[in-house]
């Protein structure tokens, strides 16, 4: 899954703009109908190749609602973070 946000989302749009692959979309268009924002997990790249952190967490004001979840086959992810941290309880972005 790449990277997920969770429920504590505050649908201030920080993270939207920073994604370089548009994988974020808004509360409007979140496919699972909650209200806060939502990371397509075949489309996030864990910003490799383009940021030192995953960029979307880095802008966000929250303290944490961005976390890791696991890895999805055949996209990048950060060999930097193993499964222990891919459990949706761990910020991307301390
Ligand atoms: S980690 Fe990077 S690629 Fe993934 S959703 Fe956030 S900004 Fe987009
Ligand atoms: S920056 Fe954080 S709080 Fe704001 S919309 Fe994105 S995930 Fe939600």
């Amino acid at each position: 899954m790449a990277v997920y946000i969770n429920d504590t989302c505050i649908v201030c749009g920080a993270c939207i703009d920073e994604c370089p692959v548009e994988a974020i979309v808004d509360d409007a268009d979140n496919p699972t109908g909650e209200e806060i924002y939502y990371v397509y997990p075949d489309k996030c790249v864990e910003c490799v190749d383009h940021h030192d952190e995953p960029a979307c967490a880095a802008s966000c004001p929250t303290e944490g609602c961005i976390v890791w979840d696991k890895k999805v086959d055949g996209m990048p992810s950060r060999d930097d973070i193993g499964d222990d941290k891919r459990n949706r309880d761990t910020p991307c972005v301390e």
